[in-house]
């Protein structure tokens, strides 16, 4: 043992939750070195080591959250890197900003960041990283290239806001498949919307072996189509088709985040907001969209120093006016049975269906999982040990994060407290580092997670940086 490394932080009497092992027991954890040293009851800390007592509290693998924005918009209106302080305070370890540059997301931890570790995928905008909305395939695949040798780990389709036929849909798709790249799918083609029949698309676009993240489940089943519990059994039941080839998640917040963009016609641009008018009963125009806001159903996102807050009414309407509609809106839209179904729905052998909570949050101001599922795990919705499956086991499989998402010795030392009372993240860690301490973000910085490809580039970001393989993850296993 003499040239092991010694402990150097010990957590010590919290409920360790593992659901790699199935562990549920008051344990010690010991950290060496940014890792995890030992599990076990009763650990003798040496001398030199820090020692918390966390009586009382939980213990999950650090949170990792498989969808965030965390790079600022790509108009430049949104600060990047705005919201790394939020996931962190929520208890979040790692996220993966499911949209962006690498320029923004580097800027934006530099800036930002609070010690937690950024994967990025890169968002697919025709006119800004794509020229127009029909590429070619030799197109896509330089795009995606290009993505990968900047350190961003795939791509993410907006089918909702930037929508492609199918053909180029699935091309893209299949480009990422053939790369072993990460690809990420808000649903919705030219043929189809950001609604369930935008999901019915899936197993065409998807062929044989296609394998996509799909995106909040969850915004899919809203009650455009059909009745939500029948869109919800529906969704379950396409997820379920395609089982081994699709990972998926769902937030579990009431607002919705869209764009009030309209066109020189003064129609409603976004299909996401568009359908969100629909359901009930506006016109889908600038003067429908002021109405939503003055009687207080959409809100204008506002951003300010401290992040972004929501503002509704007259106050909101003048905000729209003064953005010329050029504002970021939400909408109460996404519904609690919804997303309380679609977290717990497990199949015959007890695995779920829909494989992680995340929050779609980051610099919007919902970052609630933690809160939401232990609001689940009260009502008998999940057991903590499934708590933690959703909120961090089956995220680090998601992505083919080996050494994160488990509590034993050899793993990361990413681990999040959790105080079941307070009903949120108190403390969180990133290679033993505390990032987190009572909700406020201790950490500054962060590690970018990278594929082989991003090396070169990433060697002169001046952030530190690991080589993660997205072939790793559960889409190509
Ligand atoms: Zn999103």
């Amino acid at each position: 043992m003499s040239d092991s490394p010694q402990p150097d932080l010990v957590l010590k009497y919290a409920r360790v939750l593992d659901p790699s092992s199935g562990t549920d027991a008051v344990l010690d954890v010991a950290v060496a070195d940014g890792s995890i040293y030992a599990v076990g009851g009763n650990f003798d800390a040496p001398g030199s080591a820090e020692v918390i007592e966390l009586h009382g509290n939980w213990l999950i693998p650090g949170m990792i959250d498989t969808h965030v924005h965390v790079g600022g918009d790509l108009d430049g209106v949104t600060d990047p890197g705005i919201g790394l302080r939020s996931v962190v305070q929520a208890g979040a370890t790692t996220v993966v900003d499911l949209g962006g540059r690498m320029e923004q997301l580097v800027a934006g931890i530099k800036q930002h960041g609070a010690g937690a570790n950024v994967a990025g995928l890169g968002m697919l905008k025709p006119g800004v990283t794509l020229p127009d909305d029909d590429p070619s395939p030799a197109t896509v695949r330089n795009t995606l290239d290009t993505a990968l040798m900047s350190g961003l780990i795939g791509l993410k389709m907006w089918g909702g806001y930037y929508p492609f036929s199918m053909d180029v849909t699935a091309d893209i798709i299949a480009a990422c498949n053939e790369r072993q790249a990460y690809v990420a799918f808000h649903v919705g083609t030219k043929s189809s919307g950001s609604r369930l029949d935008g999901m019915r698309e899936l197993p065409a676009l998807l062929g044989e072996n296609g394998r996509v993240h799909v995106a909040h489940i969850n915004a899919y089943c809203r009650g455009s189509i059909l009745p939500p519990a029948e869109e919800i059994a529906e969704a379950l039941q396409i997820l379920e088709s395609l089982r081994g080839r699709v990972v998926s998640e769902v937030h579990l917040a009431r607002p919705n985040f869209t764009r009030g963009e309209c066109d020189e016609d003064g129609n409603v641009r976004m299909d996401v907001a568009r359908n969100c008018l629909r359901l009930r009963d506006y016109e889908t125009t600038r003067d429908g969209l002021r109405r939503a806001i003055a009687d207080q159903y959409g809100s204008v996102v506002r951003q300010s120093p401290s992040g972004l807050s929501l503002v509704t009414g007259e106050a909101g309407v003048q905000l729209f006016n003064d953005a010329d509609s050029l504002v970021g809106m939400s909408f109460p839209v996404n519904r609690a049975d919804t997303a309380f179904q679609l977290t717990a729905a497990k199949r015959a052998d007890g695995s779920f269906i829909v494989d992680a909570i995340a929050s779609d949050a980051g610099s919007l101001p919902r970052n609630v999982n933690i809160e939401q599922a232990l609001n689940m795990v009260r009502f008998g919705g999940l057991t903590p040990l499934e708590m933690a499956e959703k909120l961090s086991f089956n995220p680090a499989r998601m992505i083919g994060l080996d050494k994160k998402g488990r509590i034993g010795a050899g793993m990361d030392a990413d681990l999040t407290v959790i105080d079941p009372k307070r009903g949120r993240a108190v403390m969180s860690f990133v290679a033993g580092q505390m990032v987190m301490i009572d909700g406020r973000a201790v950490g500054s910085g962060g590690r970018l997670l990278i594929t082989e490809s991003g090396v070169s580039a990433a060697n002169g970001y001046g952030l530190p940086f690991e080589v993660i393989d997205p072939g790793k993850s559960l889409l190509y296993s």
